[in-house]
């Protein structure tokens, strides 16, 4: 041991968390990937999951649409956006020429179901955002429509409200960024859905010129 790493010990600061070199970084592809998520019990979620919601839709894609959390539908069907707010998404991507399994990837910034669906605690947001930001390299998506607060303020690392990131083009490390409102806020909201279809008009005008 180092005199350094033994000063780091005796402060409780050990083990030391080297950077490791491009060379010896382990590759987390896919297969790594979707086999960490299951597996992951880095929060207290894990205890009441009946499973890990990874993401669904085209590897590859060009749209990357993250909502917030798997709520009870999803939680036991393992699938993403399959309750009464991902209804209402796949209806509003279809008015935009678009469908979940072709071009599109959807994926939400927490991988376990809140209890109760309550919202995700800023340590549960923590410990599970680096599945998503792979998730995202992965992709390489031309364009990121982050839905509601939650996806909105962990990709951009903003505390700001949605009314006041909306309509801009955001950067997510290089890749545009376009924030609107979760589909379960506009179950709740309905005049505001005027809004939502509002930012997916722009959203794919911001695509048409990319
Ligand atoms: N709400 C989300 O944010 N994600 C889902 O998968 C379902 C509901």
């Amino acid at each position: 041991m180092s005199r350094r790493e033994e000063v780091l010990a005796e402060m409780g600061l050990s083990p030391i968390w080297k950077l490791r070199t491009e060379k010896e970084k382990p590759a987390t592809g896919w297969i790594e990937l979707k086999q960490a998520v299951p597996a992951c019990t880095a929060c207290a979620l894990h205890k009441g999951r009946t499973q890990t919601v990874f993401g669904v839709g085209d590897e590859r894609a060009d749209w990357l649409l993250v909502g917030e959390a798997p709520g009870a539908e999803e939680d036991r069907l393992g699938d993403p956006f399959v309750g009464q707010a991902g209804r209402l998404l796949d209806n509003m991507l279809a008015a935009i020429g678009l469908a979940r399994d072709d071009n599109v990837y959807i994926c939400n910034v927490l991988k376990c179901r809140p209890p109760g669906n309550r919202n995700p605690e800023p340590d549960e947001v923590a410990k599970c955002t680096p599945f998503l930001l792979r998730q995202i390299e992965l992709i390489e998506p031309r364009l990121i429509v982050a839905m509601g607060r939650f996806a909105a303020q962990t990709l951009l690392n903003t505390d700001a409200s949605i009314a006041s990131l909306r309509g801009r083009v955001h950067q997510y490390a290089g890749r545009p960024l376009i924030v609107t409102y979760h589909p379960a806020y506009l179950l709740r909201n309905l005049p505001d859905k005027s809004k939502a279809w509002a930012d997916l008009l722009f959203a794919r005008r911001t695509m048409s010129t990319l």
